[in-house]
C-alpha cells in the first residue's frame, strides 16, 4: 500500500501571520484542506497522515472532517525532520511508498504525485523539481560572492518527495538526534549514502511562504476554475424541417421578412416555414420537444401568429434550461419567387430575435429545377441547423 505524510506543523514567520499558515484561506478553503484533497482525491494513497502542531490538531481535524477528508492527525516535534519522523511513524507499518508533502503546497497536481510514486517505485525515490529560471551563487559570510555554479545542474525541489516507505523512515531514525538538521527527506537519504532521483515537479506548485504567494496561488486557481469550466461545457447541434404550402390572398412571410409575391402561404400561423424550421431546431437541439407541442394549431391564441414573437418564447425557453444559441443555418428551398434580395434582410431579423451578431446566422435559398413540389410552385419547404451551449454552473 501506498501512503501520504503531509506536514503542517510550521508556524510560518515568514507570512507574518499569528496562526499556522496552513489554516490561512486560500480562496474561501484552507489552505490545508485544499493541500490534503489534493493528495486524497488523487487516488494514489490509501493512508494520509497530516502531522501538524500539538495545540493545532484539533482545529486541523474539524477542518478535514467539515471537507468529509478523512486523513490521521498528529502531533509534530520541534523541527520539520522531526515532525516527518513522526508521520512516518503513525503510518501502517506494511506501507510499500510513501509520498512526503508539504501542507503549504496546496496546488499540488495528480500528475505530480503520481511522477513523484512512479518513480520511487522504479528508483527508490521521486523527488519533484524544476530547472532554476535565476542564476543562484554562493555568497560568503561577509556578503562575498564565493561561487557562481552552473545553472543547467541546478534545481528547485519540491513535494512531493516519495521513497520507500522502509528505507527513508531507516533514514529519519539514523538521524534523528544529529544537529544537522535536514530541509528536506532526501538530504537524509543523501546523507545514508543512496541514491537520491528527480521526478516533474512544476512552476505552480508553490510553496505558500509570503503573502504575495497566497495572491499567485488566487490566480492560479482562478485559471484553473476557468479551464474547467470551458470544459464542462457542452454543445448540442439541432436540426428542423418544415413544408407550407403556397396560396393566393396570403402574405409570403420567410425569416419575419415579408417578400412580395402574388402567393403566400398557408398556415394557422403567419406561416413562415423558415423560421418553423429554425424553432423546431432550437428546441431538438434542447430535446424540448417540437413546435407543434410548444404552439399547437388547435389553439386560437396562435392563429396568425407572428412566427418571429414564437421565436421568441423558443430563446427563452432555451435560456430557462440554460443554453444559449451559437448560431443558425437556414436553407429555403423554394422556385420561385427569387430570394436573393431579402437574404440579409431576413439573416438581420433572426439574428436580432436570437440575440446574435448577423454573423452568427446564415439563410440562404435554393430552387429544385423545377423538380417536386416546390419546383412546381406548390410549397416552399425550410431546413435548419443549429448549435447551443449548455453553459456549466460549476
Ligand atoms: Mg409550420
Amino acid at each position: 500500500m501506498n501512503a501520504a505524510v503531509i506536514v503542517a506543523a510550521g508556524r510560518g514567520t515568514r507570512m507574518g501571520a499569528a496562526v499556522n499558515k496552513v489554516l490561512l484561506d486560500l480562496a474561501g478553503i484552507p489552505v490545508i484542506v485544499r493541500s490534503v484533497r489534493a493528495v486524497s482525491e488523487s487516488g494514489l494513497f490509501d493512508a494520509v497522515v497530516v502531522v501538524t502542531g500539538e495545540e493545532d490538531i484539533a482545529g486541523v481535524r474539524k477542518l478535514l472532517k467539515e471537507a468529509g477528508l478523512e486523513a490521521a492527525v498528529c502531533a509534530g516535534g520541534a523541527d520539520r525532520q522531526e515532525s516527518v519522523r513522526r508521520g512516518l511513524l503513525a503510518l501502517p507499518q506494511d506501507t510499500g511508498l510513501v509520498a512526503i508533502h508539504d501542507g503549504a503546497r496546496p496546488l499540488v497536481t495528480r500528475e505530480i504525485l503520481a511522477a513523484s510514486l512512479e518513480s520511487a517505485k522504479d528508483r527508490g525515490s521521486g523527488v519533484a523539481a524544476i530547472p532554476l529560471k535565476d542564476t543562484v551563487k554562493r555568497v560568503a559570510a561577509n556578503g562575498r560572492v564565493a561561487e557562481t555554479p552552473e545553472r543547467a545542474s541546478l534545481r528547485a525541489v519540491q513535494t512531493p518527495q516519495s521513497f520507500r516507505y522502509r528505507e527513508i523512515l531507516e533514514a529519519h531514525e539514523r538521524f534523528a538526534e544529529s544537529c544537522d538538521r535536514a530541509t528536506d527527506d532526501a538530504a537524509l537519504l543523501e546523507r545514508s549514502g543512496a541514491a537520491v532521483y528527480l521526478s516533474p515537479g512544476s512552476e505552480e506548485n508553490l510553496k505558500l511562504t509570503t503573502p504575495q504567494d497566497i495572491a499567485v496561488a488566487e490566480r492560479i486557481l482562478e485559471t484553473r476554475q476557468g479551464i474547467k469550466k470551458q470544459e464542462k461545457t457542452m454543445v448540442r447541434v439541432g436540426h428542423g424541417y418544415d413544408v407550407h404550402r403556397l396560396a393566393e390572398g396570403r402574405k409570403l412571410i420567410l425569416c419575419g421578412v415579408e417578400v412580395p409575391y402574388e402567393k403566400g402561404l398557408l398556415g394557422h400561423s403567419d406561416a413562415d416555414v423558415a423560421a418553423h424550421a429554425l424553432m423546431d431546431a432550437l428546441l431538438g437541439a434542447a430535446a424540448l420537444g417540437d413546435i407543434g407541442r410548444h404552439f399547437p394549431d388547435t389553439d386560437e391564441a396562435y392563429e396568425g401568429a407572428d412566427s418571429m414573437r414564437l421565436l421568441d418564447e423558443v430563446r427563452g425557453m432555451l435560456e430557462a434550461k440554460g443554453f444559449a444559441v451559437c448560431n443558425a443555418d437556414i436553407t429555403i428551398i423554394c422556385q420561385r419567387p427569387k430570394l436573393s434580395p431579402y437574404i440579409e434582410a431576413m439573416r438581420a431579423c433572426v439574428a436580432g430575435h436570437l440575440g446574435l451578431p448577423c454573423g452568427c446566422v446564415n439563410v440562404k435559398a435554393t430552387t429544385t429545377e423545377h423538380l417536386g413540389f416546390e419546383g412546381e410552385g406548390l410549397g416552399i419547404s425550410a431546413h435548419a441547423v443549429c448549435c447551443i451551449e449548455e453553459r456549466a454552473h460549476a
